[in-house]
């Protein structure tokens, strides 16, 4: 089974308008139009439809930090699938372990927003991972079953497939420490079992399953190259033209 490389920058509460353009033409221009692996970008939600203008027509999609998983409605602040599809976005990460650790996201919240995502045509991406508590605990494969079963709770075998996770190890995520490759795939490869034991294995060996924390130009090359490392969530390296088109270039 072979599964597309797929690359996406998370940029997180960054860049104002005219950088995040910038930004977004200097991927586009540098991916190109038929880019061997798929790419994306996931700037802050005031800014999607500043960057969908520059990415109209180009290979390089765009994607959501967040989503709020209802329809139009009295809910301030919030917005929903419809919105982002609305502006151009293809995809929307979700439970990323900072809004878990800041604004107490839990599993539950994150299968109502994974639900409602599908049910507006996004891809949805569910980030997992542990915290270096957890890992230093013997924790990790607890917590990573917990959350990906939580956050995937009432996801059917036909949608599974369509689904992006991304293992981010909380203790690397913007730390500059990056799981080994072989730390990164010994856990993708218990993910993998995992989805083989909720949606069977045909459908798991579909699933892509990316990895994130400090991904950079140096490591890419080796964690992309693991079996069950199919992409990279990437954050810092993201606002980089230069190390974020490497990184994509790495998973080619
Ligand atoms: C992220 O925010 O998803 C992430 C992986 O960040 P960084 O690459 O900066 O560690």
């Amino acid at each position: 089974m072979t599964r597309r490389t797929i690359i996406a920058g998370n940029w997180k509460m960054n860049t104002r308008a005219g950088e995040a353009a910038e930004l977004a033409k200097g991927v586009a221009g540098a991916v190109g139009e038929n880019p061997a692996v798929e790419v994306a970008v996931c700037p802050p939600a005031v800014y999607l439809s500043v960057v969908a203008d520059v990415l109209a027509g180009s290979a390089v999609g765009l994607g959501a930090q967040n989503l709020y998983p209802a329809e139009d409605g009295a809910f301030t602040g919030e917005v929903n699938a419809s919105m982002l599809r609305d502006v151009g976005c293809r995809y929307v990460i979700l439970g990323h372990s900072e809004r878990r650790a800041l604004l107490g996201e839990t599993d539950a919240e994150v299968s109502e927003k994974l639900s409602a995502a599908l049910a507006g045509n996004l891809v949805p991406i569910v980030c997992v991972g542990e915290t270096l508590d957890d890992r230093e605990g013997g924790k990790t494969e607890s917590v990573v079953e917990t959350q990906l079963k939580g956050s995937l709770k009432g996801l059917d075998e036909a949608r599974a497939a369509g689904v992006v996770i991304a293992y981010e190890p909380v203790w690397a995520i913007g730390t500059g420490k990056t799981a080994s490759p072989e730390q990164a795939e010994e856990v993708h490869a218990f993910i993998r079992k995992l989805l083989g034991e909720l949606f069977g294995s045909e459908v798991a060996e579909q699933i892509r399953i990316q990895y994130g924390g400090s991904v950079k130009p140096g490591n890419a090359k080796d964690l992309l190259g693991q079996p069950n490392i199919d992409g990279a969530l990437v954050g810092g390296a993201s606002l980089k033209v230069d190390d974020f088109v490497a990184i994509i270039q790495a998973g080619c």
